[in-house]
Parts: structure tokens; sequence; C-alpha cells
């Protein structure tokens, strides 16, 4: 029988293309998701990919009862061998203005997850966390030992939190074996335009915006800032394709399945940085719609560069990126035009 594992929040982004990697690789995914932000709709894309619907169950993994239940429905059929827990909300300036929303929704669903795996005995753990804990690095591209820095707004603060909380669970003497996967910026969609990022309302990250204007949907793009000490001026990201993100998950669940003990933080950037314009510049190369945008003030928080040391993972999940930046925009903007039609 496949290896059951349960994805919470897998009809979300990262979650849905992370549930297709799992099925290519031979687990059986069971998707947990209350569609606070993402629709159903992911679920005809995941059926159009796969060929079939994913287990779900409807559940707010910051209800206790919902989750426990859920858990016992899911025991019931068999044993659960792993859970990748995505479910959370990421919307870094909602969370500057709603923080309790954040912080009981976040750290409660990490605490319920973990109690429902001591219950039934599930012994490997995928957190989905970001580079947001780094803060300002002192040095790029940062490491896995760069220092946990003062947190910028709550969203990244959840992220610290449930990072410590699972750490304080596996260093207690449970079972429970953890990878923390550090995300950079994740960007792109599914090869198919099946599945893709479906930011609900005015989106705030640079990919969703961009294409939305390249469509014409919304106004020009504006680059926020264009005298940061770097080459041209503009803040530098590490993008990284969410199909190669998605597929770290599966790395890191074998990896987990041949630790006796582990928790473990892990990179996940392609390793190198790309500035505002140049994605702008990659993304008219690759699809050849031109990027109506100006260049405007800094946005405030925004961080000067950031992007990944990934060799850790690399080496130690075997796993390595596969799509270049130009891959995961054309991909970007293929998604964005089925959304139009
Ligand atoms: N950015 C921009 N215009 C936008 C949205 C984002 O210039 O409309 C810039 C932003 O300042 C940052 C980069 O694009 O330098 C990536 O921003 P995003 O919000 O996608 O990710 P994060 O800041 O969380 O890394």
């Amino acid at each position: 029988m496949n290896k059951r594992v349960v994805v919470t929040g897998g009809a979300g982004y990262i979650g849905s293309h992370t549930v297709v990697e799992l099925v290519k690789a031979g687990y059986t995914p069971v998707i947990l998701d209350d569609f606070s932000n993402s629709t159903k709709e992911v679920l005809s894309g995941l059926k159009a990919i796969l060929g079939f619907e994913p287990a779900l169950e409807e559940v707010d993994c910051s209800s206790r009862t919902e989750l426990l239940q859920a858990f016992d429905r899911i025991a019931a059929e068999g044993t659960i061998d792993g859970i990748i827990h995505f479910a959370a909300f990421k919307a870094v300036g909602e969370s500057t203005q709603r923080p309790l929303k954040y912080y009981a929704n976040n750290i409660a669903s990490t605490v319920h997850i973990l109690e429902a795996s001591e219950t039934h005995n599930v012994s490997n753990l995928v957190f989905s966390s970001s580079c947001t804990v780094y803060g300002q690095p002192d040095t790029i591209p940062v490491d896995e030992e760069a220092p946990v820095k003062g947190a910028e707004s709550p969203y990244g603060y959840t992220k610290q939190v449930c990072e410590r909380i699972i750490t304080d669970f596996v260093a207690s003497g449970s079972p429970l074996k953890a990878a923390l996967l550090r995300y950079f910026n994740p960007i792109g969609a599914h090869p198919s335009s099946h599945i893709g990022e479906l930011p609900l309302g005015h989106p705030n990250n640079l990919v969703p915006y961009l294409t939305q204007a390249a469509a014409k949907l919304r106004d020009p793009l504006t680059v926020f800032g264009s005298d940061y000490p770097t080459p041209d001026g503009t803040c530098i990201r590490d993008y990284i394709h969410v199909m190669d993100l998605a597929n770290a998950h599966v790395s890191a669940l074998h990896w987990l399945s041949e630790q006796e003990n582990a928790c473990e933080a892990f990179n996940l950037g392609t390793g190198h940085g790309n500035s505002v314009l140049e994605v702008i510049q990659a993304f008219e190369q690759a699809t050849g719609v031109p990027v109506p945008h100006n260049i405007g003030a800094r946005r405030p928080g925004d961080i000067t560069a950031i992007f990944a040391e990934a060799s850790k993972a690399r080496h130690e999940l075997s796993w390595t990126c596969k799509y270049s930046l130009e891959d995961a925009l054309r991909d970007a903007w293929n998604w964005q035009c089925t959304l139009i039609d």
C-alpha cells in the first residue's frame, strides 16, 4: 500500500503543487483544508493533472476538535506515514493589521498537528517555514546557521515560534522527526496550467502582480524603490519555481524516513538572487509580453537583498532545482492566461 501523507493546506498554492509531486512519487496524499484562502476549483485542477481527486477533509486546523476528529477518521483507514503542514495565513501586511488572527491560527494549528501526530504515532513532519525567520541577514547568501533575528512582522514571528515549538516537541523525547523547510520566493505554476497561485484580491507579491499588470488587469507594476545598494538599485530575492519547491517536500519525506532522530532546518532556494528589474526583463524575454511598470518609493519593511545558501538541501536531501527563472515566469504567465479566459 502507498504511504499516506496528510497535507494540511493541500488546496493552497504550494500545497496543491506538492500534492501532485507526492502522487508522482507514489504517496497517497490526504488534503486537510478549510478553503479560507483557496477555492474548490483547485480540486478540479488536481483532477485534471492526476486523473482523480485526492482525498479531502474539509477542516480548520486551528479548531482542535475538528482537526483531531479528522485525524481519527484518516487513521481509521490505515497508517499515517507523514504530515506536511502548510495550513497558515501568510499575508505579511495583513498580519501587522490583525496580529491575533495570525497568532491564533498559525500557532494553534501547529500545536494541534503535533498533538495529532502524537495520538496517531506519526513519525515524520515537514513544516512549511520561510526565510523570513532570518530577518535582515548579516551576510548573504544566508545559510541555516544564520541567527534567527527579531521578526519583521507577526507573520514572520509565527514562523519562528512554530519552528521553536516543533523543535521543543522533538527534543522532549517524542518519536517525531521534523524537517523545517525555509522557503525563499516561490513563483510560477504547474507547467500544465491546471493549478497555480490564486491571490484573492490585490496581489502583494511581485510575480502575481506582474502577471496581472502584463495582462492589463491592474495598473502598471510599481517597482518599490530603485535606490537600494544593489547593482541596479532594486531589491534582490531568490525566486524558486513552485514545482522545485514542491519536489523538495517529497525529498524531505524520504530523508526523514532514513533518520533515527531529526529536527533540521533546510533553505529552499536556487542559491541565486535576481533584482526586481531582472525579473521584469526575464519575464519579457520568456513571454514576449511587455510589463508596464514605473519606479516608485520603497516599500516599508523590505529587505535589500536575500538569497539562499542552498547546498545543505542539495546534499542532504539529494534535491536540485530543475527549472530556471524564465521557466517559472513563463509558467506563471500561462497560468495567468487561463484565468483571463
Ligand atoms: N515588489 C515590487 N512591486 C510589487 C511587489 C513587490 O517592486 O508590486 C518587490 C518587493 O519590493 C521585493 C520583491 O519585489 O523587493 C519581492 O517582493 P514579494 O512581496 O514578492 O516578496 P518578499 O518581499 O516577501 O520577499
